[in-house]
């Protein structure tokens, strides 16, 4: 790394906040993409930032933004690194941004139900602050302990929650950013506006690309004054799909609806397999009388659409285990290489997109799991959460695997009509396949729009948007 360079950060922000300790260095050097830990498990050169810039104020950001434009450097801002998609993936000349050490709450308004954070701050600790005041933000990712609210964002993350609660740009009341020039603007004023197109979409799916965003405020809840269960078993996929997509229809909006198809079943949920059904377990909050009506609601429509009843408690399992963070080393020394994909399509094409990627998964050599289930329930259509495990004893062609498998998700989804990509977001991995949702010249577009943001290139360049 330039020295000069390094000079002027330390010039402008100040030493503590720059950092080039090899520990540090390494410690960034990538995100929970399995391909990244895959080559630093088997000892491979892992390319590095060059320096880690730590800020704890904006002004921090916007004079590091300015020194990055100054030399031309490449600047990669990192949340808490969870993202899954290669979208931190720096090397020597690449200054790293790592927002968390910008971690307050900005405040905290139980009236008009907003939270102020900095971007950096820790998603589980955000939430704990809030549920103090008995108040929820009610977006809950696997990873709520793992990541950061302007990682959220970044990311266009959903949470399990998010069926009656929203994704997270459902979520969001304004963004704060610093552009790449180093002006600061702030996204969203009121509940609802007409002014021009909404700016807060430039920042919200951009992985870094567009500018770094420094403070979030998040719409609220009241925590909910009563929590259901119910849960059931459905003869197929189709057959579930076909009674969620009553329910929302029917304008009912229970918080969690999932359904695991029988390998699921039986890998997560042994005690309550049945056959080869299907599990479809539901979590229903809100006020008593909705939650009791809602209850009774599914209970029907499930009888109607062919399913039958399943343990409720197995929703409490669920809760009580649902963070789980896999460890990719330990399943690496069990020569299994494995992923999540997760998709979205409407109801008419979800049962193809189905049926075709976990066909062509099998075909993949070494796949022994293809399974899937869904998560996140829309009026139109609903998502499909896909997991492959193939075994190999060659850490080579485990990557090969990996590709492959990968490949025929979003070729077997895109053909069936499905949309690439649900809420992990794209990063350097699902780059490739963008023009699948985008179009060509929707990815001309969005080319078009990153030159007029970032006319250097200096915001995490490589990242999301197809060279
Ligand atoms: C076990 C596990 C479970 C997960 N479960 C879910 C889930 O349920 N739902 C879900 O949506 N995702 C999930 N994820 C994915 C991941 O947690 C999300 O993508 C999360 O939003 C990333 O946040 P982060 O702070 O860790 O971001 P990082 O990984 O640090 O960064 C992600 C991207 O955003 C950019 N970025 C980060 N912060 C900023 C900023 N302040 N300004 C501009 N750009 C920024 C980075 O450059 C990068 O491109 C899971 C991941 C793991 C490992």
């Amino acid at each position: 790394m330039d020295t000069k360079l390094i000079d002027a950060l330390k010039d402008r922000i100040g030493s503590t906040k720059v950092l080039t300790d090899d520990n540090t260095l390494r410690s960034r050097a990538h995100d929970y993409w399995v391909v990244a830990n895959l080559r630093a498990w088997r000892g491979d050169a892992m390319p590095m930032p060059g320096v880690v810039i730590r800020p704890t104020t904006i002004e921090d950001v916007q004079k590091t933004v300015r020194v990055a434009t100054e030399h031309k450097a490449p600047l990669m801002p990192f949340g808490l690194g969870s993202g899954v998609c290669a979208g931190v993936a720096p090397d020597d000349k690449t200054l790293l941004l790592d927002m968390s050490a910008l971690n307050k709450t900005r405040f905290i308004d139980a009236t008009n139900l907003l939270a102020g954070f900095d971007a950096g701050k820790n998603g589980m600790d955000a939430e704990d602050a809030v549920a103090a005041k008995n108040l929820t933000i009610g977006h809950w990712p696997q990873s709520i302990a793992l990541s950061s609210v302007g990682g959220w964002v970044s990311t266009r993350a959903s949470g399990q929650f998010s069926t009656a609660y929203g994704n997270i740009e459902d979520i969001v009341y304004d963004i704060e950013a610093v552009l790449p020039n180093g002006d600061l603007v702030t996204l969203g004023k009121a509940p609802r506006a007409a002014a021009g197109p909404d700016l807060r979409h430039l920042l919200m799916g951009a992985e870094g690309t567009m500018g770094v965003i420094t403070g979030v405020t998040l719409a609220l809840r009241r925590a909910p004054e009563k929590r259901g269960f119910s849960a059931f078993y459905a003869p197929t996929m189709q057959a579930g799909f076909d009674m969620q997509r009553q329910l929302v229809q029917s304008e009912w909006r229970p918080p969690v609806m999932r359904q695991y198809d029988h390998p699921e079943v039986d890998r997560l949920f042994k005690e309550h397999v049945r056959g080869e059904d299907a599990l479809l377990l539901m979590v229903h909050e809100g006020p008593e009388a909705r939650v009791d009506a809602e209850r009774a609601a599914a209970y029907a429509i499930a009888a109607q659409a062919g399913l039958t009843n399943a343990d409720p408690v197995v929703c409490e399992e669920w809760l009580a285990r649902r963070n789980h963070v896999p460890n990719w080393q330990e399943l690496f020394e069990q020569t299994i290489i494995a992923d999540t994909v997760e998709v979205a399509a409407k109801w008419t094409d979800i049962g193809a997109v189905y049926e075709e990627t976990v066909a062509s998964l099998k075909q993949v050599p070494g796949v022994v799991n293809a399974s899937a289930h869904s998560s996140h329930v829309y009026q139109t259509g609903i998502n499909l959460y896909f997991t492959f495990a193939a075994l190999e004893e060659d850490p080579r062609k485990m990557e090969e695997i990996y590709f492959e498998c990968w490949d025929r998700v979003m070729k077997a989804t895109a053909k069936n009509g499905g949309g690439i990509a649900h809420h992990h977001g794209a990063g350097r991995l699902r780059k490739p396949y963008l023009p699948m949702d985008l179009g060509t010249e929707g990815v001309d577009l969005l080319r078009r729009v990153k030159q007029a943001v970032d006319p250097a290139g200096i915001m995490n360049p490589g990242n999301l948007i197809p060279d």
